[in-house]
């Protein structure tokens, strides 16, 4: 991707430069759904990270960050995403780069000396709980069946969470809940007696900071101070925070897909077959062009919603559509990476196995396809309904 600044492209320089030389090298299938191992070689990497002065690129100057605009940060996240590593040295992973967001945003000064200042200093993580199992709120936020009731000078939490990214050695949860006000955001400590991680759950990606964690709230009391924002609108600060968020996934996965290509490409070249190279096979040659073409479309929109942001627009249509273009696209081009190598594309003797599996759960998370499709096509029609009685 072409930087848009003379100081993005000088931080994307330095940020490729880290990841050939220090991330790429430390990845390591051992820590495959193991979070410990995971957590320990992100706490080699992040004063490496820091030194070279690419710590917090989403948090504004005041704060510690870079201070980058959307469209410069849309560069260096996908070149940091190029490995699994680069995002958590660099600080600038999900959950804990969205938790960053929202506490800048909703929090009171107290929360963020306790909770914001530790989590961007790389002190501590976090997760965010909202889906529930059945017959709990997955998709449909509105069927949210974890409650709070006020007891005292505080609120009473019981409810069960799980897939919750994060939660496997998080020092805190931002807990999306019903109450009588509304759906409210609480920030609740781990080690509340209240709060429980009952298991790890193996999803198929392989490298979660922080795992997927199933979570019971049973009489978990939290005081008044720890609801985030206002009491009853803890769903719009859910979609406040999930359009940067998809957002950004978007910009780092793009990173790990590129990655996949670059493999594909280097194997393709140098292999044989039937007496020439994979590489001047014409059915080859398309599954590269058609990836190119993929990854393009993926950067061009993510990228006109990295402008819209920059420009204090709404992107609520644009990052639904980028969201469901860029996770089909990323998995098409992973999944031809991984034909191309053949066997060793199927196995996690190459990374690609494994960046498949990584890209295919985001066609899932920060909204299904089929949800954001369904919502795009109704409002849609709605508008072309409304303007054509008008
Ligand atoms: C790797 C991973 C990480 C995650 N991390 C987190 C996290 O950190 N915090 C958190 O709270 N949650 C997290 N989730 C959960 C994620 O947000 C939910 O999986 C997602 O919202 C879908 O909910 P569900 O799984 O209950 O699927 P369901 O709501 O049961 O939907 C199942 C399928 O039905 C279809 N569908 C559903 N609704 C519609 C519709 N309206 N129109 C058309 N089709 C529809 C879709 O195909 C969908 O995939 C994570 C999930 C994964 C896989």
């Amino acid at each position: 991707m072409t930087a848009p600044s003379e100081r993005a492209a000088e931080l994307c320089e330095v940020v490729r430069h880290f990841v050939e030389t220090e991330a790429i090298p430390r990845e390591d299938v051992a820590h495959i759904h193991d979070p410990v191992a995971l957590d320990r070689t992100l706490a080699e990497l992040r004063p490496i990270a820091r030194a070279a002065g690419l710590y917090l690129p989403q948090m504004p100057e005041q704060y510690g960050g870079l201070g980058l605009s959307w469209i410069e940060r849309a560069a260096l996240l996908e070149e940091a995403g190029r490995s699994y590593l680069a995002p958590g040295a660099m600080n600038c992973a999900a959950p804990d780069q969205p938790n960053m967001i929202s506490l800048l945003r909703s929090g009171t000064e107290a929360q963020k000396q306790v909770y914001l200042w530790p989590l961007a200093n790389g002190d501590i993580r976090s997760c965010f709980a909202m889906t529930e199992p059945h017959p709990g709120a997955g998709s449909d936020p509105s069927m949210l069946k974890t409650t709070a009731v006020r007891s005292g000078d505080g609120w009473v939490i019981n409810g069960h969470k799980w897939f919750i990214t994060g939660a496997i050695g998080a020092r805190f949860s931002i807990v999306l809940v019903q109450t009588a006000e509304g759906p409210t955001q609480f920030i609740v400590d781990v080690d509340n007696l209240g709060f429980n991680v009952v298991r790890a759950i193996r999803a198929m990606d392989p490298y979660a900071i922080g795992g997927h964690g199933e979570i019971e709230l049973k009489d978990c009391f939290v005081s008044g101070d720890a609801v985030l924002g206002e009491v009853g609108k803890g769903l719009d600060y859910a979609q406040q925070r999930l359009e940067p968020a998809r957002l950004s996934h978007c910009m780092r996965l793009m990173g790990r897909a590129a990655r996949a290509l670059e493999l594909a490409q280097a194997y393709v070249n140098q292999r044989h077959s039937f007496g020439q190279r994979l590489a001047e096979l014409q059915l080859v040659q398309a599954m590269v062009a058609d990836c190119h073409i993929d990854l393009h479309a993926s950067r061009l929109m993510t990228l006109d919603c990295a402008k819209r942001m920059d420009a204090g627009l709404s992107v609520k249509t644009q990052t639904a559509m980028t969201k469901v273009f860029v996770s089909e696209a990323l998995n098409r081009v992973a999944d031809r990476a991984a034909q191309m190598m053949g066997a060793l594309g199927m196995s996690e003797d190459a990374p690609v196995s494994l960046i498949l599996r990584e890209l295919r759960s985001f066609r899932i998370y920060d909204g299904a396809s089929e949800l954001h499709r369904s919502t795009l096509g109704r409002r849609f029609l709605k508008l072309s309904a409304s303007s054509s009685t008008a």
